[in-house]
């Protein structure tokens, strides 16, 4: 028999998007199935990520319409990474396989196919890679490539032009659920597992409905999580910025020591007051790095569960599994 597959969405205010994807991804899924690909068991798994308009009554009619697609209920708004983790979590002893995508359908469903077929291969995991991002505005394409090499210069190795659409084998989940941090940065983390690894490139679409959730003040944030949360670097070069100004702190005493033994006028008040502020000015950027960091240790011995689960609608199979 065949393997089952999960296909995880977390949507968040998706009412508009989401009775055309649940029909592209069931036209999907039966296509698969037909095929003898993927168990008569396989389901597509929305998490509705506490959203404020109908996500979740269109989830719950889906559900009573057709058993293939299944629904967990978050108790609130956690984040794109959280709802996708509490998706896979969910999807792990249920599936031999998990994709995980956006309800946008902005990633070519049609790739699906060949990350089947590089599970069947071996792989544990399975990237998509974009290949194009012509389709992008140019300030999203110039924000994008600018993330990936910020993120790479700061030490946060990442998948270059891979989004969060990728399939996880159930070994490569078990590898995940033992990460334990709460801030959580699956891009980066995925690497971090290990396996065999594929990569299936695809062209990313428009979003054919509604507006992005992802404005660029999130984007900042996830970079930030992103940096923080994958590598300490940024401290690294806070010390190199301190060695510097020590450095030229040092030529300045030098250099005025000299002028006053040449008997040259006292330096004035301006430039004293401009060192102060140049020191606490650095001082205070250095302390905000170092809070960030501090702020994660505290949020991480706090061991606070990352999703909590309202509801789960699913039919299953029993003997079948
Ligand atoms: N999303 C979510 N919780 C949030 C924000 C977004 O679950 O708080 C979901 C959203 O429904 C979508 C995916 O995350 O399925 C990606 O969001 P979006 O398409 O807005 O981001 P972009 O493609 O612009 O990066
Ligand atoms: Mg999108």
């Amino acid at each position: 028999m065949s393997d089952t597959l999960y296909i995880v969405v977390p949507c968040y205010n998706e009412e508009a998007v989401l009775p055309e994807t649940a029909r592209r991804l069931g036209e999907k899924l039966g296509e698969l199935t037909a095929s003898g690909k993927i168990s008569d068991q396989s389901r597509v798994l929305f998490v509705n990520d506490g959203s404020g308009d109908a996500t979740w009554s269109i989830i719950a009619g889906l559900h009573r319409a057709d058993p293939r697609f299944s629904g967990v209920d978050l108790s609130r708004n956690r984040g794109h990474q959280n709802a996708m983790l509490a998706g896979l979590m969910t999807a792990r002893d249920r599936a031999d396989m998990v994709i995980s995508m956006d309800a946008d359908l902005q990633d070519d469903i049609n790739a699906v196919d060949a990350m089947v077929d590089k599970y069947y291969e071996g792989c544990d995991i399975v990237y998509g890679v974009r290949s194009a991002r012509e389709k992008d505005t140019f300030f999203k394409r110039f924000t994008a490539e600018g993330f990936y090499r910020l993120m790479a210069f700061l030490g946060a190795e990442t998948v270059f032009n891979h989004a969060d659409y990728r399939l996880m084998s159930r070994r490569a989940l078990e590898g995940l659920a033992q990460f334990r941090e709460v801030n959580l940065f699956l891009r980066g983390i995925v690497p971090m597992i290990g396996y065999i690894t594929g990569y299936v490139s695809y062209e990313r679409g428009e979003r054919f409905a509604w507006e992005s959730k992802y404005p660029l003040k999130k984007m900042l944030s996830f970079a930030m999580e992103g940096i923080t949360s994958l590598s300490t670097k940024p401290i690294r070069y806070i010390t190199l910025l301190g060695f510097l100004v020590f450095l030229v702190s040092i030529a300045m005493l030098i250099y005025s020591v000299v002028r006053w033994a040449n008997g040259a006028t006292v330096l004035g008040w301006a430039s004293v007051i401009c060192s102060v502020w140049a020191i606490g000015g650095l001082i205070l950027l250095s302390l905000g790095i170092i809070g960030e960091y501090v702020g994660k240790i505290y949020l991480e011995t706090k061991g606070r569960p990352r999703f909590l689960i309202r509801e789960v609608l699913e039919e299953r199979d029993e003997e079948a599994l």
